[in-house]
């Protein structure tokens, strides 16, 4: 029996002509739409070559046929690469190089500078689609049969990559099979109450395990629908509120949705749910949400590798500030972070997890992906946490050196090789520091080489063009020498202490991405 997802998908919903989105103009696709639109999609995909297993890339404007494209190239058998809408070319060139696709999808706008990089990285055809749902591969697809049938997966076959950032400057493309996703769907829409009643108001990003699998997959196999809109924007949450029964954001989409004038519990009468995850939600906004509306938001933990790992419970006590229990099938542990050896509860220790949901691996990186299992199979997340007397998971740090800004990851390593290659900067460290909207927000501490003049602008002048904005420092500060440890090693420690001190009401004049 196949364990592709869209054959999946396709045997629980049918031809349904129950709505599976509304987009933001009131256009609705049915589920009966969906099937065919995707089906479409992957014929258009075999037209062009794409095999079983090709890795399909797409850059794209979050529109209703990039939903198409993403459940056609599953059909396909194809492995869908969604990359960021904020990546440069420069970042954009990496990932081809890397994952080696047949297909990219791009935006019209970004084409003449992505095709000759594409063409170097051998993908075989660069499509367009644009906010619209115009571009070459829109019109292909229109022209297609819709009665594609499947191709054959099984579970341990490859559905997506996803590249998460790494510790060393280089991302990492997690390879996610049909099993990996199917299973941690199928566990969500039990642990949530999900049903076809619901309506999820979804406002986040698609290139994102959090929007991609844990919002639209999810919704799309238990048949419910979504408001679909292309990007979080607070006034309009407001007004489509009242039509929703479920909400899932980043923290940054709580605490700016509490700072609207007018929120409050009247708009939400009909939301079951509201539910937060990609970065640590404050205990201080869950207390005031909840004054505010009523709702305590269901906070969970998940990660790119290993979809979601626990949520506090629909039914029962949501602990502010905890992440709650493990998901049904997941197995986790708390251990020590240099043996693996398990923990006595309530001690902190490296969080690890292993299950139906865990990737499989990190795409052409044996080394990587050793590094990142114990010997009997438990994944090391890189998060640090505690299980308390109730058996809630407390994530207290991270031993990876990873910024969460508004909900999106940042490697202070791939900055600091950026800064380092500026020729004024002698040595650089990147850091996160507390912001009251972002999270955390990244902090560039540089080192100037000798009589050099740089200036904080013109640092940020060359990283905007090398790197995604939200990665760019929102301050860089000059020094005269990096605190070192007696080992040589950068006490990143005290500079984020200095820095929090120095700013500690900034709210930075940046701009939130999520
Ligand atoms: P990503 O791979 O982009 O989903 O990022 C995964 C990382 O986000 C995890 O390793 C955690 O450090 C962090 N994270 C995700 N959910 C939470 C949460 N609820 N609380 C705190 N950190 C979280």
């Amino acid at each position: 029996m196949t364990e592709n997802i869209f054959a999946i998908l396709e045997s629980r919903v049918a031809a349904s002509e129950r709505p599976f989105l509304t987009d933001g103009a009131g256009a609705v696709v049915t589920y009966g739409a969906l099937l065919r639109g995707a089906r479409q999609y992957a014929q258009a995909l075999t037209s062009l070559g794409a095999q079983p297993g090709d890795r399909i890339a797409v850059q794209t404007d979050k529109t209703v046929h990039s939903i198409l494209l993403f459940f056609g190239t599953l059909a396909a058998g194809c492995v869908y690469l969604p990359l960021n809408t904020a990546y440069t070319a420069h970042e954009v060139k990496y990932f081809l190089e890397d994952a080696g696709p047949a297909i990219l999808v791009c935006s019209a706008e970004s084409l003449p500078e992505l095709e000759p990089i594409a063409a170097r990285a051998g993908v075989r055809r660069v499509m367009t689609l644009d906010s619209g749902d115009i571009g070459t591969i829109v019109d292909l697809a229109a022209g297609q049969e819709a009665s594609f049938a499947a191709v054959a997966r099984s579970a341990d076959d490859l559905a997506a990559i996803l590249y998460t950032s790494g510790t060393t400057g280089l991302s990492k493309g997690a390879m996610l099979s049909h099993g990996n996703l199917l299973s941690n769907a199928l566990t969500l829409i039990d642990a949530w109450r999900i049903s076809s009643d619901d309506c999820l108001l979804h406002a986040l990003p698609i290139y994102h395990t959090h929007g991609l699998f844990v919002g639209a997959g999810t919704m799309a196999l238990a048949g419910a629908s979504m408001i679909y809109l292309p990007r979080f924007d607070a006034p309009e949450i407001l007004r489509r509120l009242p039509a929703a029964t479920m909400f899932m954001g980043v923290p940054t989409f709580y605490s700016r949705l509490l700072a609207q004038p007018g929120f409050d519990g009247t708009l939400v009468s009909n939301i079951r749910v509201f539910i937060s995850g990609s970065a640590p939600l404050s205990a201080q906004t869950h207390r005031d949400f909840q004054s505010r509306t009523g709702h305590a938001i269901l906070e969970r933990y998940g990660l790119t590798e290993t979809n979601m790992n626990t949520s506090n419970p629909y039914d029962g006590e949501r602990r502010p500030g905890a992440v709650g229990m493990p998901l049904a099938d997941v197995a986790l542990r708390i251990a020590d972070p240099a043996t693996g050896a398990a923990l006595a509860p309530g001690e902190t220790g490296s969080i690890e997890i292993r299950g139906p949901n865990v990737f499989l691996g990190y795409w052409r990186n044996r080394e990587k992906t050793a590094a990142a299992f114990r010997a009997d199979g438990f994944f090391i997340t890189g998060d640090l946490g505690r299980i308390d007397e109730d058996e809630y998971l407390w994530i207290v740090g991270r031993e990876k050196d990873l910024v969460i800004t508004g909900g999106f990851n940042v490697y202070p390593a791939e900055v600091e090789t950026e800064l380092d290659a500026i020729g004024g900067v002698a040595e650089s460290a990147v850091i996160g520091i507390p912001h009251p909207d972002f999270g955390e927000k990244v902090v560039a501490v540089v080192v100037r080489r000798e009589a050099e003049t740089l200036t904080a602008s013109d640092v940020i002048d060359v990283l905007s063009k090398r790197l995604a904005r939200f990665k760019v420092p929102k301050q860089v500060f000059f020094v005269a020498a990096l605190p070192r440890n007696t080992m040589g090693k950068v006490q990143k420690n005290i500079l984020r202490e200095t820095y929090r001190r120095a700013f500690p009401q900034d709210a930075g004049g940046a701009r939130a991405e999520g």
